[in-house]
């Protein structure tokens, strides 16, 4: 099996590194039916590592089988450690681009939370775009518009101060052509600066954490291939950042006038260095989930029950690499409440509310992402619970 050629430089690329288990091709969708959520399609994982520039991509991705849509449940907004880092980050962008009473772009604004905070850092209008945008869900009184729709279908031209774009590289699997687009639909490239959120892969690598790849993910970016994407589409990179527990990289960037200039920049790794982390996670994860299958059986065995606290996209690949282990997992807890009493895709657990652990008592709390521990720990002491909290 060949993996085609890179979406990122066009170069050849060798075989996967990595095949996984199929995954459902949709973790964030609300599911209402127990059945639905077993029987909910499946797709293929194969991760290529493509030599010349490190762009990871799933190359037996198929956009076919995608379908976004406002049951799209993918907010965390729910969440005060999320909503701190984004009252945070609006702000500092704010302030750094000097976008106050600026006009801001957000190409897959998902819920609107980000652009709000925008709105309330002082820009002067902003406009966002998502097919699973739900204006009724956004509160009103703020200098903002919505288009429940595509870029660049339904948003042909991006006249604007600032182009945010948060979490939604990651879901195009055509990326140089989706910056490009980006690039030729600017109307003032002397005005507009581009800022962009994507997860770090080279964390995933690192720490073999296969419950952050997943269908909805064909693109996976490392410091420097997306340095090396945004430059080769046309923009000078200003910075890349890691944030959010080094979950993620911010990527700041312009268009570049008259040509292309800019050299890499010192936190951009070089593509071999990203193949060897790569070659470690491809070794590492049959251990990694081989570990966490061993924590489930043994509380199992002693009689306890186990939870998973999260039931979005890291909560369903999860449970998809336990195969039949899943079936030892008791429940799944989330604190959206438009997420409890659905099913996740998959093996069809329901999501509870945090109150509900009141009756199932569990003995083991799996977080699914680190950076909420605290705050999950702090609802457990205040449901009365004291059960054995661990982290992914
Ligand atoms: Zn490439």
């Amino acid at each position: 099996m060949t993996a085609g050629t890179c979406p990122a430089c066009g170069a050849a690329a060798p075989e996967p590194f990595h095949v996984g288990e199929p995954v459902p091709v949709n973790s964030c969708l609300l599911l209402g039916d127990r059945d639905a959520a077993v029987d909910f399609p499946k797709g293929a994982l194969a991760l290529a590592l493509c030599p010349a520039c490190g762009l990871i991509w799933n190359c037996r991705y198929d956009p076919e089988l995608m379908t976004y849509s406002q049951d799209y449940e993918e907010t965390q907004g729910f969440s005060p450690t999320f909503q701190a880092f984004i009252h945070h980050l609006a702000a500092d962008w704010v302030e750094r681009y000097s976008l106050g009473g600026g006009t801001v772009v957000e190409i897959g604004c998902g819920k609107g939370e980000f652009l709000v905070e925008l709105a309330r850092a002082g820009i002067g209008s902003g406009i966002g775009i998502d097919p699973g945008v739900q204006p009724a869900r956004i509160p009103a009184g703020l200098p903002l518009t919505w288009i429940q729709g595509l870029f660049p279908q339904d948003l042909p031209d991006l006249r604007a101060d600032a182009i945010v774009c948060r979490h939604t590289l990651e879901h195009i699997a055509p990326v140089r052509e989706f910056l490009a687009a980006i690039r030729s639909a600017i109307t003032e490239p002397e005005r507009t600066v581009l800022l962009f959120e994507v997860p770090d892969v080279r964390r995933v690598l690192d720490e073999v954490a296969f419950w952050d790849v997943y269908y909805e993910h064909s693109s996976y970016f490392s410091a420097g291939s997306v340095g090396r994407l945004f430059r080769a589409a046309g923009f000078d990179v200003l910075a890349i950042e890691r944030a959010y527990s080094d979950q993620t990289l911010l990527v700041e960037a312009r268009p570049a006038v008259g040509g292309v200039a800019t050299a890499a920049i010192p936190i951009e790794e070089d593509p071999a260095e990203l193949a060897e982390a790569a070659a470690r996670f491809a070794r590492g994860h049959q251990a990694m989930v081989d570990h966490w299958r061993d924590r489930i059986r043994t509380v199992h065995a002693g009689g306890g029950r186990t939870v998973i606290w999260g039931g979005g996209s890291k909560g369903v690949a999860f449970l998809a690499a336990l195969g039949a282990d899943s079936r030892l997992v008791d429940g799944v807890v989330d604190i959206n409440p438009f997420k409890q009493n659905q099913y996740m895709a998959g093996t069809g657990h329901r999501v509870l509310a945090p109150k509900d652990l009141t009756d199932a008592e569990p003995a083991l709390v799996i977080v699914m992402n680190g950076a909420y521990r605290t705050e999950i720990g702090a609802e457990l002491t205040d449901l009365g619970l004291t059960p054995t909290v661990e982290a992914l």
